[in-house]
């Protein structure tokens, strides 16, 4: 029985020609699926922090809604504010 380990996409499932992987996650992934512009699998491009664009978001602030990381999001409360917000709510 032949059969092929970690040549199928992480993301859309299709076979990989040629490997790439995401700069931020390690998922292996297609060229469709991978943005070129910054080394990034699909869905680390869109879960990545709004205000630095180089961590993870991983909370949505709860007055703009926008993802940001636990850098730029501070937990108040039971509420994330983002830095955006809380720069400006002074
Ligand atoms: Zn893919
Ligand atoms: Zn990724
Ligand atoms: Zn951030
Ligand atoms: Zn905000």
């Amino acid at each position: 029985m032949l059969y092929t380990l970690g040549t199928s996409c992480e993301i859309c499932g299709d076979d990989i020609s040629q490997e790439s992987r995401c700069k931020m996650c390690g998922a292996l992934v297609c060229a469709d699926c991978l943005v070129k512009s910054n080394g990034l699998c699909l869905s680390c491009e869109e879960a990545k922090c709004y205000l630095c664009n180089d961590y993870l978001a991983s909370r949505a602030c709860n007055l703009c809604g926008k993802l940001v990381c636990e850098e730029h999001g501070i937990k108040k409360d039971e509420s994330t504010i983002c830095d955006e917000c809380r720069t400006r709510d002074k």
